[in-house]
This record gives C-alpha cells, sequence and structure tokens, in this order.
C-alpha cells in the first residue's frame, strides 16, 4: 500500500531519498528510544527532589546535543566514509559516558540508569566488530568502577553507601557478561557474513566455470547450445534472420607441432580476444572445441554475416601473438543462416559442411552453406553426401 504524500514529504525530509543513507538514518533514530528514557528517569528525579534543576538541564542538553550531531553527520552523509557510517561506536561511547553522567548525578535512582547502560551494548552488538563490543563493556565498567571511588572518597554517594557497591557488583558482572555474550554474537555475525561472501564467491566460480571456456574466456559448447536454442525460437516467432559461423584455425597442429603447445594456447587466446572484440554486442562468441570457434549472429541475413566474417578473416591473418613474432595464422569458415523451422544441430551441420568444402577448396576462405545441401527430412542421407 502507498504512503499518504503528506507521511512520504515528512520520512524523506527526516530520512533522504537515497536508500542506503535512509536505512543508516533511521537506524540513529531509533536511538531516540533510550534517550527518551533516560530523560524520564532525570526528571523523575527532580521531582523525587534527589537532583536539582540545573544539572538535570545540563544533562539533557548533553544528550540533546549528542543525539543531534550523530544525527547531522548520518543524516548529511558525512559518516559515509567510515567503515561503518552509522558511527555506532563513538556514539555508543559518548551515550555511555552521558548514563555514567546522570548515574553520578542521580542518587537512589541511579540503578535505572544501569538497564540503560545494558540496553545500549544490546543495540550497538549488532552493527560493531567483536573487540569493539568488548572494548564497551570494558570501558561502561572502568569508568563505573572509577565514578563509585570517587564518590566514595568525595562522600557524595548519598543514602545507603554499600548500595552502589552492590549496584557495580551485580551491574558491572552483568554488564561483562553482556559484553562478552555480545562480542560473540558479533564474532558469529562476522563469521556468517564471511562464509556467505566466500559461498557467493564459490558460486559466481562456478556459474562462470559452467558457462565459459577456461581458456580463452569465450562461452563455452554448452552455454553457446543453451542461447542458440533459444534465439532459433525467438526467430520462430518474430521472423528475424539468424546466421551461424563455424571458425576452424587452418593447420593448428603444426602450430604445436612447430612453436609448442604454449604457442598453440597463445593463438586460442588472441583469436578469441580478437573475435570478442570485433563482434557486435548481440553476436555470441564460442569455443565449439579444439581450435573451433562458433558465432552466433542474430538479426542479420547471409550477405551481410558474410562481411562481418570476412573482415574478422583478413583482420585474423596480420594478428600478432605475444612471445611469437613469427607467428601468423589464417581461419577458415562455414557459415549458415537459419531456415524456417530448422534444428540447432541441422543449422551446424550446414555451417561444418560449408567449413569442409573452405578447408578442400585451399583453406583462409570463407563459404556459405547453401539451404539444398542437406534436405532437412532425412538427415542420414546429408551425412551420405558428406562423406562421398
Ligand atoms: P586444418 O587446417 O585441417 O584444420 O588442420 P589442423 O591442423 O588445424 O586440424 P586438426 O584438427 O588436425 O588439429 C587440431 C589440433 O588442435 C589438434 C590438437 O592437438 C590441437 N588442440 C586442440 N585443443 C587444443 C588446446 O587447447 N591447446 C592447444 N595448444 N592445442 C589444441
Ligand atoms: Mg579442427
Ligand atoms: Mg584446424
Amino acid at each position: 500500500m502507498n504512503k499518504p504524500l503528506w507521511l512520504q514529504v515528512l520520512s524523506n525530509l527526516l530520512l533522504g531519498v537515497e536508500p542506503h543513507r535512509r536505512r543508516h538514518v533511521l537506524l540513529v533514530v531509533l536511538t531516540l528510544q533510550p534517550y527518551i528514557v533516560n530523560l524520564g528517569v532525570i526528571m523523575h528525579s527532580v521531582h523525587l527532589g534527589l537532583l536539582d534543576m540545573r544539572t538535570a538541564q545540563e544533562l539533557t542538553a548533553a544528550s540533546v546535543i549528542t543525539f543531534l550531531v550523530v544525527f547531522a553527520l548520518v543524516r548529511s552523509g558525512w559518516s559515509q566514509r567510515f567503515g561503518d557510517p552509522v558511527l555506532t561506536f563513538p556514539h555508543a561511547l559518548v551515550s555511555i559516558a552521558l548514563c555514567i553522567a546522570a548515574y553520578v548525578q542521580l542518587g537512589e535512582n541511579r540503578g535505572n540508569v544501569m538497564i540503560l547502560i545494558a540496553q545500549t551494548i544490546v543495540l550497538a552488538m549488532f552493527r560493531l566488530r567483536p573487540m569493539q563490543v568488548l572494548m564497551l563493556g570494558v570501558f561502561t565498567i572502568v569508568s563505573l568502577g572509577i565514578s563509585i571511588v570517587a564518590m566514595t572518597m568525595t562522600n557524595t554517594l548519598g543514602g545507603n553507601g554499600s548500595s552502589a557497591w552492590t549496584h557495580f557488583v551485580v551491574g558491572g558482572s552483568t554488564l561483562l557478561t553482556l559484553s562478552l555474550i555480545g562480542k560473540w554474537v558479533s564474532d558469529i555475525r562476522v563469521r556468517i557474513g564471511r562464509q556467505a561472501r566466500e559461498l557467493q564467491e564459490a558460486v559466481d566460480t562456478v556459474k562462470q566455470m559452467a558457462t565459459t571456456d577456461m581458456l580463452t574466456g569465450a562461452l563455452n559448447r554448452r552455454m553457446m547450445t543453451d542461447l542458440a536454442e533459444t534465439e532459433l525460437r525467438l526467430i520462430e516467432r518474430t521472423g528475424a534472420p539468424l546466421c551461424v559461423a563455424l571458425i576452424d584455425i587452418d593447420h593448428f597442429k603444426h602450430v604445436n607441432d612447430h612453436f609448442g603447445h604454449h604457442a598453440g594456447d597463445a593463438v586460442l587466446r588472441g583469436v578469441a580476444q580478437h573475435t570478442q572484440g570485433q563482434i557486435r554486442q548481440v553476436d555470441k562468441f564460442s569455443r565449439w572445441g579444439g581450435e573451433e570457434f562458433l558465432i552466433m549472429l542474430p538479426t542479420i541475413a547471409s550477405a551481410e554475416a558474410m562481411i562481418a566474417i570476412e573482415r574478422l578473416r583478413q583482420s585474423v591473418e596480420t594478428l600478432n601473438f605475444p612471445g611469437y613474432p613469427q607467428l601468423r595464422i589464417t581461419f577458415s569458415a562455414g557459415l549458415a543462416q537459419a531456415l524456417p523451422g530448422e534444428t540447432l544441430e541441422h543449422l551446424i551441420e550446414r555451417a561444418d559442411q560449408a567449413l569442409y568444402d573452405a578447408k578442400h577448396q585451399g583453406r583462409n576462405r570463407c563459404l556459405l552453406a547453401g539451404a539444398e545441401l542437406k534436405p532437412l527430412a532425412a538427415p542420414q542421407a546429408v551425412s551420405g553426401e558428406v562423406l562421398s
């Protein structure tokens, strides 16, 4: 359901419009709750005569200023430069320092402040690193201890002095346990985050391996088959033309024998890289096997596709391969345009036959497959024809 316009305008003014920033500002706004409770405790203490109005005003002003500064830094985007743009750690430190200042002033009402400190640690632990949670706990207990010692020494504990020490022991050990649990929770959070990233990387690698050829980075045969099947089904409906070109490097065995297997690999990589830079974005390029590549050229008919492949053939003739200055290669290609209702297997068979003819006619050329070469209904007769 859509929000009413006034609420939308108000939330945009308060939180901003950029989704990430909005979430960060919202997290800061949520910390208003302990601030409000703390101010309630302060006012209640004034009401009970445990706190003078002036100190209450100072504590209130310090709380309001802290919240507004953090809000402004996050809302303006200034805090985006940090790992935690919500500024959880410094904000929690200052909040706890304020709570301890209140603790010192609140007399018998100070027990409530311990609960607020615990709440601040719980709120913060879901965003902090494990060590930061622990540091927050230690900071709280140490400053609480120092405050109580100072109050004891200056005789300002008020009421029954031993109750402050009871607070310290019970509250301090609770806070320590809480910080340790917080660190443990934070550890688990960090570990789950790391595992999720590693899993995503593994999924990406598997996806990459399932769809691309490791040596050349071109699509692999399976991926190309899927894409071409889909494209064929699409042109069934749209009637748009579709061509495939089967490319085979000439005398590649000689490259391996004469220059070594590494040179052969460099040629395969070089041809793949070069071809990918030459074809259109809609064209798909794959390593079909050994030193054979298949290019799928959607939306263009054979005449235009022939120009593209011929241009590629001429540029490959002059291609240099790093580390092998003497090495030049050529390729032969068979081009076929899909016939209405033709299967992928049959289309590629026709391209293969044109490639076979190109090799027989002396290599380093591109031939167009004739539609009449293989009757659709009798593929067996076609293979007989190839062999003859
Ligand atoms: P043609 O002109 O008739 O195509 O001759 P060709 O020598 O290119 O053909 P052939 O099919 O006889 O040789 C292909 C060679 O490609 C044989 C194989 O060792 C080599 N080959 C296949 N895959 C790789 C590869 O990944 N790296 C290297 N270096 N060589 C490969
Ligand atoms: Mg071959
Ligand atoms: Mg070859």
